[in-house]
């Protein structure tokens, strides 16, 4: 597809360049060539300024497994703005979600609701500091838990320390932070445990992506982990943002069959508006009310917490995954787009790993097995940028992190997606 960049495009982009610090608020970035701006967003598809269309695997992020601009949400979110837009007081709407997130999730006793999945994991954090009475806390490395100081230790694209020295993925982070985190091998449960039973004195949690990124856990990986912070008394936090509510209705701890005790949502809750939640055991969600020997509650206020229409969105969107049939053909999807990226290698004859699970899919031009976010960083970045720019021109979003399926995406949009891969791996094999 031929870029038109019509003159209503040219001002946008100059205007964005000139009001947003890179072009961006911190969103998904593409470079000057391959930008645009959307304007709208319907089903499986985005349109920009002049009309192009793109089958969508971007989603926002991950928030519309239903698509964009799904009827059912957008009927009850219609409905509850003439009902007023927030109060910062108990309203009908976020009990009603709290009720159907603890129903559905096996580490919910109780929930608190918040607007990003950054403060999701950072309260989640102060929380388990609260109920542990130590400081230190454990994230492996490559793992993503948003924006916040804590998180932003050995994120992805960051070159290996010594383990389980953190180091900042973030200018403007305290360097006496670093002392605060330490870093694990994510799926090598041998040197987790070792890290986890020299320090657990200190720990006051442990943070995982129970799929970090596109790595799937391995076999006894999960399992490892809930037995040795079992042991020690230190909760164990999934960041379930990703992974709640995609995966299986009872997110990755259903999907797994291994429970944590605390667990930060974010994205599909919120149904497409910003929306976030710590959930987790009773006994540990106390400390949001009730203080201990230091005389001090977990502090947590926030305006826009438990948004009736944030929520409204949130339950129609659970609705509607509740129905027969929508994580198995959520799953049948990722699987096909998965065995056609395979099946498309092969034939291009271009070396790559195949990666993802559910209703995610992802691939990494490398010869090596990946199973660690120390195998990732031998994949191809020059390549990587191909592929992803390739399948732009030929009409299909996929971010340069991983590609997110919705319940819109039709197999018409899959056949289509067919013949992007096909394109795309072939600009890959002919730069090779
Ligand atoms: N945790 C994970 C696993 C994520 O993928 C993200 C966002 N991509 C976050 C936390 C942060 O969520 P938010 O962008 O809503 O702050």
């Amino acid at each position: 597809m031929a870029f038109v960049h019509t003159s209503r495009h040219q001002e946008m982009m100059a205007k964005a360049q000139r009001y947003f610090p890179g072009a961006s608020n911190g969103n998904a970035a593409l470079s000057p060539a391959t930008g645009f701006v959307i304007a709208s967003g319907q089903g499986s598809r985005v349109y920009d300024l002049e009309g192009h269309a793109w089958i969508d695997y971007l989603l926002g992020s991950g928030p519309m497994i239903l698509g964009h601009a799904h009827p059912q949400v957008v009927a009850a979110v219609q409905e509850q703005l003439s009902q007023g837009s927030t109060f910062f007081y108990l309203n009908d709407k976020a009990i009603e979600l709290a009720e159907a997130i603890v129903t559905a999730v096996a580490c919910a006793e109780q929930i608190r609701f918040m607007s990003s999945g950054t403060e999701a994991t950072f309260f989640a954090l102060r929380l388990a500091r609260a109920f542990r009475g130590r400081d230190k806390i454990l994230k492996f490395e490559g793992a993503y838990h948003g924006s916040h100081d804590y998180a932003m230790m050995n994120t992805e694209g960051q070159q290996p320390q010594a383990y389980p020295q953190a180091i900042r993925g973030s200018a403007g982070i305290p360097k006496s932070l670093e002392q605060e985190v330490l870093i694990a091998p994510y799926n090598d449960i041998e040197r987790t445990t070792a890290i986890i039973e020299t320090h657990h004195e200190a720990l006051a949690a442990v943070i995982i992506e129970p799929f970090q990124r596109t790595l799937s856990p391995l076999p006894g990986f999960l399992t490892g982990l809930r037995e040795v912070t079992a042991h020690y008394n230190i909760p164990l936090i999934y960041d379930e943002v990703v992974t709640g509510f995609r995966f299986a209705y009872g997110g990755a701890q259903e999907y797994y069959g291994v429970t944590p005790d605390l667990a930060a949502f974010g994205k599909i809750i919120g149904g497409g508006y910003p929306l976030a939640a710590v959930v987790g055991k009773a006994e540990i969600m106390a400390s949001f009310a009730h203080a201990k020997d230091d005389g001090l509650i977990v502090g947590q206020v926030g305006t826009l917490n438990g948004n009736p229409i944030a929520a409204t969105a949130g339950l129609a969107t659970l609705k509607v995954l509740q129905q027969a049939g929508t994580y198995e053909r959520l799953h049948t999807i990722g699987q096909r787009l998965r065995e056609q990226l395979q099946a498309t290698l092969r034939e291009h004859n271009v070396a790559g790993q195949v990666l993802g699970d559910g209703p995610i899919f992802h691939v990494l031009f490398t010869e090596q097995p990946v199973q660690t976010y120390r195998d990732t960083l031998t994949a191809d970045a020059q390549k990587q940028r191909i592929f992803h720019n390739a399948l732009l021109t030929h009409g299909v979003l996929k971010p340069a992190s991983k590609g997110y399926i919705s319940l819109a995406h039709s197999d018409v949009d899959l056949e289509e997606t067919a013949r992007g891969f096909d394109a795309a791996i072939a600009e890959v094999a002919r730069a090779s």
